[in-house]
């Protein structure tokens, strides 16, 4: 896996880190696991996240994920 896989290829991606801080609480208040948000070196934008290789939870929430192209159709 090399670090662009791990950190950015199929993770939910933020426009602002106030919107993945939020996301990263409503994980948390879920259940799940103390995500940190974070930006993004690849994409310049933000994602939730904690270590490398443990992002499955963010595609198997109940709640579902927005990505990008649903803020700029
Ligand atoms: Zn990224």
């Amino acid at each position: 896996m090399t670090e662009y896989e791990t950190s950015c290829l199929g993770k939910t991606r933020f426009l602002t880190r106030q919107d993945a801080r939020r996301r990263a609480r409503q994980i948390r208040r879920e259940g799940g696991p103390h995500f940190r948000s974070y930006p993004c070196r690849f994409c310049d934008l933000f994602h939730v996240g904690n270590l490398p290789g443990h992002a499955s939870h963010l595609r198997t929430t109940p709640h579902g994920v927005y990505h990008l192209k649903d803020l700029n159709p």
